[in-house]
C-alpha cells in the first residue's frame, strides 16, 4: 500500500494543495466534482502550446504533423488505459455528458422506434437521465428505472424482470457519484447480453478509482471525463464497440468527420473521426494522456487500496457524531462519503466547513431523483483522492464537529 511518505512525495506534484483558505490549510475533499492537476499535466499543456501548437490532421507542415502525432498517441494511451482492443473505438468528446448525449442521439436515431424501452437506474447523474429523456420524448420511448435498496444497491432481480424484447439499451453508472456504490457492472452486462441488449456504462466516477479492463466487463459503451482523473477539463471519452459505432449516424457535422462533401451527397470519415466534427481539443488530449501515465506510474490498484483505507477511517470517525446519517452503505463502495447531521441543512455545514478550510460539496449532486428516493433535498459529500491524508480526515472531523455544535 502507498505509505504516508509516498503520499507526501505525491502531494508535492499538486501545488494547489499547499494553499491556505480563510487562514486555514486547504483540505480538498471535493474530488468527485473534479480532481486537482499534477504539475506534469499543466506543464504538458504549456509545453504543447509553446512548442507544438498547430491544427491537426490536415497539415503537411512539421508542427501540424507533430501535433497530430501527439493527439493520436493520446488516443493510444486511452486505449491502453482501459484495455480496449482498437483505438478506432476511442472517440474524443467534451466529457462524459457529451459522450452520453452522442450515444443517446445517434444510437437512438438508428436503433429506437416508438414504443421501445430504455433502462436506467434511480442513482443516475442527470447526465445519464436527461439525454435519454430527450430521446424518449423525440421518439416516444419508455424509460424504465431500476430501484435501489436503502443501502444504495441496485435491485438486480427487478432489472432482470423488466428486460424485454422492446428494451433497446441499458445505461447505468459504474460508480454512484453520491453513494459511492460500485455497481456489479459485469453482472449487468451479462444479464443484458443474455437478452441481446447493449449496455452503456457511465464511468465518470469509476475511472479514477477502479482498474478497468473494458474487455473483461464487455460493456458496449463506456464514457468518462478527463478532469475526474487528474486531467484537463473539457475533454472526455466515448468508448464504443465498432459493431455499433459503424452503424450509428454522425452526431455532429463539420470538418474532420467527412470523407467527401458535395452539395448532392456527403460521405463520412471512418471511425473514430466520423464522430469528431471540428477541431478537437488536441492540447487537452495530450495533457489527458500525461494524466493517465501519471496515474499508471502510481498504480490504480495502489490508489484504490489507499483510498479505501481513507474511506474506512473517515466512516469510522464520522459515525462518532450523534445523529449522523450516511447515504450509501453498499458492500462495494468507492471514495465518496455523503451524509447529513440531524435536521441541519447541508448547505450550512458546507459553509462552516469552508470557513475552516475544508472543501466539500453540498446539494443534490446532479442526482435529484436519488434525493427524492431518500426524501431529502441534498447531502454533504466528502470525496477522496490519493493525495488526501488521514490527518486531513482528522481536520475535517474536528471542523465538522465544530460546525454541528454551532448549528445545533
Ligand atoms: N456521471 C457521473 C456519475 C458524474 O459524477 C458526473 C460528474 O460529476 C457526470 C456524469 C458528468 O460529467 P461531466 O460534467 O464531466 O460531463
Amino acid at each position: 500500500m502507498l505509505t504516508q511518505q509516498d503520499i507526501s512525495h505525491l502531494r508535492a506534484d499538486f501545488p494547489i494543495l499547499t494553499q491556505k483558505v480563510h487562514g486555514s490549510q486547504l483540505v480538498y475533499f471535493d474530488n468527485a466534482a473534479t480532481t486537482q492537476k499534477p504539475e506534469i499535466v499543466v506543464n504538458t499543456i504549456v509545453n504543447h502550446y509553446f512548442n507544438a501548437n498547430a491544427n491537426i490532421h490536415r497539415g503537411v507542415h512539421f508542427l501540424s504533423q507533430k501535433a497530430t502525432e501527439a493527439h493520436e498517441q493520446a488516443r493510444e494511451a486511452v486505449t491502453d488505459f482501459i484495455g480496449a482492443k482498437n483505438s478506432k473505438e476511442i472517440i474524443f468528446t467534451r466529457g462524459t455528458t457529451e459522450a452520453i448525449n452522442l450515444v443517446a442521439t445517434s444510437f437512438g436515431e438508428k436503433f429506437c422506434t416508438k414504443g421501445d424501452e430504455i433502462i436506467i437506474s434511480v442513482m443516475e447523474h442527470h447526465s445519464n437521465i436527461v439525454p435519454w429523456q430527450l430521446l424518449a420524448e423525440r421518439k416516444r420511448l419508455k424509460i424504465n428505472i431500476i430501484p435501489i435498496s436503502e443501502k444504495g444497491e441496485l435491485d438486480y432481480n427487478y432489472f432482470k424482470n423488466i428486460l424485454n424484447e422492446k428494451t433497446k439499451i441499458v445505461a447505468i453508472t459504474h460508480v454512484s457519484n453520491v453513494l459511492g456504490t460500485i455497481n456489479n457492472v459485469k453482472k449487468i452486462v451479462e444479464i443484458a447480453h443474455e437478452n441481446n441488449i447493449p449496455v452503456l456504462l457511465d464511468g465518470a466516477q469509476a475511472i479514477p478509482h477502479i482498474c478497468l479492463n473494458i474487455n473483461e466487463i464487455d460493456a458496449d459503451f463506456y464514457v468518462f471525463s478527463a478532469h475526474k482523473i487528474y486531467g484537463p477539463t473539457g475533454i472526455g471519452i466515448l468508448y464504443g464497440k465498432d459493431k455499433f459505432l459503424e452503424q450509428m449516424p454522425p452526431y455532429q457535422g463539420g470538418g474532420e468527420m467527412i470523407s467527401k462533401v458535395t452539395f448532392e451527397k456527403t460521405t463520412y470519415a471512418d471511425l473514430p473521426f466520423k464522430f469528431e466534427a471540428g477541431t478537437p481539443d488536441f492540447i487537452g488530449s495530450t495533457a489527458f494522456a500525461a494524466a493517465l501515465k501519471y496515474v499508471q506510474s502510481i498504480g490504480i490498484k495502489q490508489i484504490a487500496q489507499y483510498e479505501n483505507e481513507l474511506l474506512k477511517y473517515a466512516t469510522e470517525k464520522i459515525l462518532e457524531i450523534p445523529q449522523i446519517k450516511i447515504y450509501g452503505n453498499s458492500a462495494e463502495k468507492s471514495a465518496a462519503l455523503s451524509f447529513n447531521v440531524g435536521n441541519i441543512h447541508h448547505y450550512d455545514i458546507g459553509v462552516l466547513l469552508d470557513q475552516q478550510g475544508v472543501a466539500v460539496r453540498t446539494g443534490h449532486h446532479c442526482a435529484q431523483p436519488l434525493m427524492d428516493f431518500y426524501k431529502i433535498a441534498g447531502t454533504v459529500r466528502a470525496s477522496f483522492a490519493f493525495y488526501n491524508t488521514f490527518e486531513e480526515i482528522d481536520i475535517f472531523i474536528t471542523a465538522l464537529k465544530k460546525a454541528v455544535k454551532m448549528l445545533s
